[in-house]
């Protein structure tokens, strides 16, 4: 990912590996309240393994994990990467097609494969998950995992969890941004279990889980309406359109490029302490300005 971001300010914005579009971005910097971060790639690390793999009768787990990783091949999801680190050769794919927040779908050895969110497969392509496989996704997912459903052939054919783990500063980065008087918000297109688990190991209280990229949108506009000026920090396609609508996007420089294209500001290695970093450097040298 090459910003095309205009890099400007002090010396010390650089040395903090802060990327800003221009120096009107400085402004909002300053004046941000309230601040919502995506959860998967911002204050995880957005790198996933699989934990566990259910299918269905009459299929194998090496099955299940052979279609999935052809399915996911074009994604660039972290949980795509994790199923496809899991299979040495999976079959090509054709048309393929991503849903950001949603799931994949694509054709392999003749069969629509479906992969995704749970919801999106009962809503999308009215497809019914039986009550045992319902039952497991629901453990794994109390236990804090992302399980994704995979389906060819119109019917379930197991689920895939995966786990992530929380970056090692996001705990402190939430500390201090809180000190600087701001409200941190829990934004995830993923499971309420898996949303809550990482809250809760950062410090953040308010949460809304399940949010399409539309939803995310909606999400920032509603705090906006009510007066709060919002920065939004996110790293993925699914992010793209509430980090433009924000007063304050700021993205993961090592998130996607539609991300980074929508922000203001991007933070080069992804650590989310340069953002409580970023807001003193702002408050700071507008304050020696004015
Ligand atoms: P987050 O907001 O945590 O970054 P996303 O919006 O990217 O999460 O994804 C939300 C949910 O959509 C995931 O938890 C998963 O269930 C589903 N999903 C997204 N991308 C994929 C994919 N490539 N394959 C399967 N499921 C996906
Ligand atoms: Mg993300």
């Amino acid at each position: 990912a090459t910003p095309t971001a205009l890099l400007v300010g002090t010396g010390r914005g650089s040395q903090l590996g802060i990327l800003i579009r221009g120096p009107q971005v400085l402004e909002h910097t300053r004046r941000v309240d309230t601040i919502v971060l995506d959860k998967t790639g911002t204050v995880t690390e957005g790198a996933m393994s699989i934990s566990a793999v259910h299918p269905t009768e009459g299929v194998s787990e090496q099955e299940l994990l052979r279609i999935a990783a052809s399915a996911e091949h074009g994604s660039e999801h972290p949980i795509a990467r994790a199923i496809v680190d899991a299979v040495p050769a999976p079959p090509a794919a054709e048309d393929f097609l991503a849903h950001a927040g949603q799931g994949v779908q694509a054709i392999v050895e003749g069969r629509l494969v479906v992969a995704g969110r749970a919801g999106w497969l009962a809503e999308q392509w009215a497809m019914r998950v039986p009550a045992d496989l319902t039952a497991r996704i629901a453990a794994d997912e109390a236990a804090g995992a992302t399980v994704i459903v995979v389906a060819w052939d119109g019917e379930p054919r197991g689920a895939i969890s995966v786990a992530d783990t929380v970056k090692p500063h996001s705990a402190e980065a939430i500390t201090r941004l809180r000190k600087l008087g701001l409200t941190p918000i829990l934004l995830t297109g993923d499971n309420a279990g898996a949303a809550y688990a990482v809250a809760a190991a950062v410090g953040i209280d308010d949460v809304r889980s399940g949010m399409t990229p539309a939803g995310k949108l909606d999400a920032i506009r509603d705090l906006q309406e009510r007066g709060q000026v919002v920065a939004m920090v996110g790293d993925g396609v699914n992010d793209a359109a509430a980090l433009a609508a924000a007063d304050l996007g700021i993205a993961m420089g090592t998130g996607t490029d539609a991300a980074i294209t929508a922000s203001d500001l991007t933070i080069v290695s992804g650590d989310l302490l340069v953002v409580p970093d970023a807001i003193r450097l702002a408050r700071r040298t507008l304050g020696t300005i004015k």
